[in-house]
């Protein structure tokens, strides 16, 4: 008797779509690290970001899921096969700068300079246009609105680096928390994918991933995104680090409160991650945006964007290189 394979459909929640976002960096590159880890030193310490991003992608392929993949230039130069891999698997390839610095702690040329060359680096080595920019720690604020020019001169049609909250790093409060096209300083515009907050009692809540989602109880998340989703009728935008799934990564001596940040429930990430995952429809950032409409360009422009229909059973394994 032959033995016919049936493959069970993964059940997709229902309601707008979603973005599923990673900031592929690695532990010592976090801003609440940074003032115990020098910059020089970061070649010499024990790298795990590509474990970590592996384990990511096996979870998202365990539920069919393609998301947007914001990698840090550096990462990139230092793991390309990483970044092939993550293209391979169907998912979006974005730009998360090149360095990690504050864009508001950079002049504009010298945020020019780095961004071209991480978006060089990336392209490079996937093989198409990068379309999305995610800034280091959302430093996209009122005081470096510039960057929105730079990126619309270097060829990105979308940014999601405006958190809009009060926060002691980020933040612009009162801004669009719903995707929308954000006038830059020149007049020009680009669609921006804000993070996401919910309301709770009058107060804005960060529940779109992060420390957040780590921090915060499981039912507040749930209960925050089933607001945005439900009652506001507009799709969040998620995000995790890789990182974040690493309980036995290196513990780095910092003061309590980036330790009560960047160490809380390291080990209760993964079985969160499984649970957002499987209680909201998620796709990449280029997708959700395009549902919203937000992505309409002339079709020339059009042909040259990455389609992300590449089946997640033809990902080829990771090689060296
Ligand atoms: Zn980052």
């Amino acid at each position: 008797m032959t033995q016919t394979q049936i493959t069970t459909p993964v059940a997709r929640p229902s309601g707008p779509l979603n973005a599923f976002t990673v900031d592929v960096e690695d532990y010592y590159h976090v801003a609440a690290l940074s003032s115990a880890i020098p910059r020089e030193t970061w070649s010499g310490r024990e790298s795990r970001v590509e474990a970590n991003t592996e384990r990511l992608l096996e979870i998202l392929g365990e539920r069919d899921i393609r998301a947007t993949f914001f990698v840090l230039g550096w990462v990139a130069e230092h793991t390309p096969a990483l970044v092939r891999r993550i293209a391979a698997a169907g998912h979006e390839v974005a730009c998360h700068g090149y360095s990690h610095k504050l864009v508001y702690t950079q002049t504009p040329a010298e945020f020019r300079a780095e961004t071209v060359r991480a978006k060089s680096c990336l392209e490079d080595t996937i093989g198409h246009s990068v379309l999305g920019y995610r800034a280091a720690s959302f430093s996209v604020t009122r005081q470096s609105l510039w960057a929105l020019d730079v990126l619309i001169d270097l060829g990105f049609r979308y940014d999601s680096s405006i958190f809009p909250i009060h926060h002691d790093l980020y933040g612009i409060p009162g801004s669009t928390p719903e995707p929308h096209r954000v006038a830059a300083p020149s007049g020009r515009t680009l669609a921006e994918f804000p993070m996401s907050a919910a309301s709770f009692l009058g107060l804005q809540v960060p529940v779109s991933g992060g420390g957040y989602f780590r921090i915060l109880p499981y039912w507040l998340t749930r209960a925050g995104l089933k607001q945005i989703n439900e009652q506001r009728q507009r799709p969040f935008a998620f995000y995790l680090h890789p990182w974040e799934l690493d309980p036995g990564q290196p513990r780095i001596k910092v003061g309590a409160f980036s330790r009560f940040r960047h160490y809380t429930n390291l080990s209760r990430c993964e079985a969160r991650l499984r649970r957002v995952l499987g209680e909201f429809a998620f796709g990449s950032m280029q997708e959700a945006l395009q549902h919203r409409g937000l992505l309409v360009e002339s079709q020339d422009a059009m042909r040259q964007w990455p389609r992300l229909q590449a089946p997640l059973a033809h990902a080829q394994p990771l090689s060296a290189g």
